[in-house]
């Protein structure tokens, strides 16, 4: 197998938590689409407990704490990145209203029907979408939000290339029908489905990683997984732009019911 056809699981996470560490995003999106996602959500006020799972370093966290009351919680695995979040808050002085903590999104550590608003930007594929959504709901208060991005299928057909890129890399991606059905099951109102659009991949997350590569490159020079790696992430962006009529991310809310 090709370097750059190498699958994502096969590198070494501190490899692409250091990667990543230099990005203000981990994953799609933009400040407009986390406002836009929000303006569906109307149950917020001081006292709300919002969460924000796979948090990174918290770029759609601030925002979310600009243009929300309540208080908000970042939840992520890698502890660079929450150190990072929690710097970025207090470089914004929002440190009495956002905290960044370690822990994983497979054991929350919140009291059930706690929650008034769980986040997730591009992040819930690391539990799965049906399972996240099913296991998450007991945290959260009754008429409480969920609002996740996601990677999912635009048409009902694809080219092999991508569709096996993507069945290696998440093969719980699908169609945005089946997704809003898996959210309906999992006992939630489907509020709002969106695509985001494609300057939140172009623009907003492939663009900054051209520098970010070389001066991973510069610092990691010799080091064989870590010019692998960079080969990878080029070869991903390449299938994006080839086929971006495909797949994307979607924004989904739901409230529980
Ligand atoms: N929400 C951010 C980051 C998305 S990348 C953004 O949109 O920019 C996915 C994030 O999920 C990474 O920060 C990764 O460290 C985190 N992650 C991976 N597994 C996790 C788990 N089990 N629990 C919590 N976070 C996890």
């Amino acid at each position: 197998m090709s370097n750059e056809n190498k699958s994502i699981h096969e590198f070494d996470v501190n490899l692409i938590c250091d990667y990543y560490s230099a990005l203000e995003r981990q994953g799609p999106g933009s400040p407009e689409i986390t406002i836009k996602a929000l303006s569906f959500i109307d149950n917020l006020s001081d006292n709300s407990q919002i969460v924000d799972l796979g948090c990174g370093t918290g770029g759609q966290t601030m925002v979310l704490a600009q243009n929300t009351p309540g208080h908000i919680i970042g939840l992520d695995t890698f502890p660079t990145f929450i150190n990072l979040f929690n710097s970025n808050a207090q470089k914004l002085n929002l440190q009495n209203k956002v905290e960044g903590i370690v822990g994983t999104m497979h054991n929350l550590p919140f009291q059930a029907e706690e929650l008034d608003l769980i986040w997730s930007e591009g992040a819930i594929y690391n539990i799965g979408f049906e399972r996240g959504l099913r296991e998450w709901r007991n945290f959260l208060k009754k008429g409480g939000f969920v609002a996740v991005s996601e990677a999912s299928w635009f048409t009902n057909d694809r080219p092999a290339e991508i569709d096996e890129f993507w069945q290696d890399a998440y093969p719980g991606i699908d169609t945005i029908p089946n997704k809003v059905k898996q959210m309906q099951d999992a006992g939630y109102m489907p509020v709002a489905t969106f695509i985001l659009p494609e300057y939140c991949w172009i623009e907003s997350f492939y663009v900054p990683q051209v520098e970010a590569r070389e001066t991973f490159l510069k610092k990691n020079a010799g080091n064989k997984p870590a010019e692998e790696f960079i080969a990878n992430q080029k070869h991903e962006t390449q299938l994006y732009y080839k086929y971006k009529e495909y797949y994307g991310y979607v924004f989904y809310v739901g409230k529980k019911i």
